[in-house]
């Protein structure tokens, strides 16, 4: 007969920390300072939908180069010219897509399934097959309005980072007043892996099965890593398609190019919205971002158009690292010829280093170079307890969504570095994107301009009004009205942030009710 033991429970398990569970740690402790209504606090908790799928595509046959060592078998196979030398397409990890019109004419020489290019490297000719990726869209809440958010195309995504992303955006779009909800999805690829024709491939079938869950005012997903105006502009393609109104359906993406219903200013436009922050923060101290120096990581979207116009306010980048490095210049980095640099077609992977106007560091030195101002631009939970304890810096502005982990903050705190939370940091994003999509919701066209200056606006008063809750101040000015907010004590920036968002996400349900 079995022990009593045999039969004893288990201990309750610990609950799991999750990306998900520490990006609602902030959530949880701004609840209960202000206690938000149960209820309301039971809807935001976890997100309205979580919606996970397949999406298939073709692969094109690859030319995938051998180490030199293999190569040496094949050392007398003789060079295949190649008549159309567009038909190959060089992808950052070395590999080329072979498309059938590139050797067309040619005179093959293949041995084995092996054949040698005029770069003199012999390449393995693989097959392409079908391959089937996973897809994510998490619709996190629609109290304000439609769910928005961007789509990520990046090897480590899983819908616990989903949700947590999702979670953020709700927040987010509370704290830039635009009538948006929060969510955000994705395919777990890493683009950098797949050709041209293939991506469009993956990308048209992924909207393909996106198309019953989203809509115009529904769901709006936008750019997010790894995706990019093009990407949305086969988006619309795929959702628009046969469709009888389809003029009126642009808005089912933001983010687009310019010359097809995008919005002025949008590409720019998260760099901007941090860069107007930074400036606020130092204005408020009668101070200027001019001969400020600031440290960045990530060179994509954000992190280039934050260092350029940081750049044009004066300041210096003194160093910046990407996924494959990192570079420094005590002198300051020429920051527009690092972006032609990046930018230049002959820089497969995109990547900063290599930047003759620098020196390459170790990546992890990004961490000790002593400056005013760190803009994390890359990925979520890069700065830890460890990374916090070793900052030489005063000021951190989060242009990434979550760089910052929850231990990593109390650091922050105790050693008084200050902090501009990413749910108004990098808002500049959706700020635009719902100009993008009231624009083309009225079919107007508004000016550069035009779109900084509201933006400039918009920004500054929501930062105001989270600077005024952390330090209690109440006040109205000509630009913001902090009263409704403000709790009666001081609070740190990011949970004086979460306040102004749970505020007015609470005020729509405790006016509206609960739908039955
Ligand atoms: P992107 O793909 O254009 O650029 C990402 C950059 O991060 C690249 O330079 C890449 O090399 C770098 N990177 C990736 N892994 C890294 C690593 N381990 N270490 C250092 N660098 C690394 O993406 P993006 O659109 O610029 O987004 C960057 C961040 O900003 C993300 O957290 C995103 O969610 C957030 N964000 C973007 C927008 C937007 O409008 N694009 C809006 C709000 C927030």
């Amino acid at each position: 007969m079995a022990s009593e033991e045999t039969f004893m429970r288990a201990p309750a398990p610990t609950p799991k920390r999750t990306i998900y569970t520490e990006a609602m740690e902030i959530f949880h402790f701004a609840a209960d300072l202000i206690g938000l209504d149960k209820r309301v606090r039971l809807e935001l908790e976890e997100p309205d939908y979580e919606h996970i799928f397949y999406v298939t595509a073709k692969l094109k046959d690859r030319l995938v180069p051998l180490l030199p060592e293999e190569a040496k078998a094949f050392s007398d196979l003789p060079v295949t010219q190649v008549r159309n030398p567009d038909g190959l397409e060089r992808l950052a990890n070395g590999n080329l897509i072979l498309n059938g019109r590139a050797l067309l004419g040619s005179d093959v020489a293949i041995r084995h399934g092996h054949l040698r290019l005029p770069d003199g490297h012999v390449y393995q000719l693989v097959p392409g097959e079908s391959q089937r990726f996973k897809a994510y869209r998490v619709q996190h809440n629609q109290a304000r309005g439609p769910y928005k958010g961007g789509l990520r195309y990046h090897r480590e995504v899983s819908l616990d980072l989903f949700k947590a992303l999702a979670a953020e955006m709700t927040w987010k779009t509370a704290i830039a007043e635009v009538p948006f909800g929060g969510g955000k999805g994705g395919i777990q690829l890493d683009p950098r892996e797949y050709g041209r024709e293939e991506l469009e491939a993956i990308t048209l079938r992924f909207m393909y099965r996106l198309k019953s869950l989203i809509g115009p005012n529904i769901d709006i997903p936008a750019p997010d890593v790894g995706t990019n105006p093009e990407i949305m502009a086969l988006l619309y393609r795929q959702f628009s398609d046969g469709e009888r109104e389809r003029h009126n359906l642009r808005g089912i993406v933001t983010g687009k190019d310019v010359r097809i219903g995008g919005s002025e200013g949008r590409g720019k436009a998260t760099g901007q919205g941090v860069a107007f922050c930074i400036e606020d923060y130092y204005a408020d101290r009668g101070e200027s971002v001019k001969g400020k120096t600031f440290v960045l990581q990530g060179f994509g979207n954000v992190g280039s158009h934050a260092a350029m116009i940081l750049g044009n306010m004066g300041a210096r980048l003194l160093a910046v690292n990407d996924a494959d490095g990192t570079i420094f210049n005590g002198d300051g980095i020429d920051v527009n010829a690092l972006a032609a640099y990046v930018a230049d077609p002959k820089n497969l992977k995109r990547s900063v280093v290599g930047f003759p106007g620098a020196q390459r560091i170790e990546k992890k030195d990004l961490w000790d170079v002593q400056a005013d101002i760190l803009v994390p631009a890359a990925l979520g939970g890069e700065i830890t307890a460890d990374v916090a304890e070793r900052l030489k810096v005063k000021l951190i502005a989060e242009g990434a969504n979550g760089p910052t982990t929850p231990e990593a903050d109390r650091v922050l705190q105790k050693r008084g570095i200050e902090l501009i939370p990413d749910i108004i940091a990098n808002a500049g994003g959706v700020t635009v994107s719902y100009y993008e999509w009231i624009q083309n919701k009225r079919m107007e066209r508004w000016s550069e301009a035009e779109v900084d200056q509201r933006l400039e606006r918009a920004m500054k008063r929501n930062y105001r009004i989270i600077r005024d809750i952390s330090r209690n101040q109440p006040r109205k000015t000509e630009m913001h009205d902090s009263r409704p907010y403000c709790i009666g004590k001081t609070v740190d920036s990011r949970c004086a942030a979460m306040i102004l968002a749970l505020k007015r996400i609470e005020a729509h349900y405790l006016l509206e009710g609960f739908s039955q």
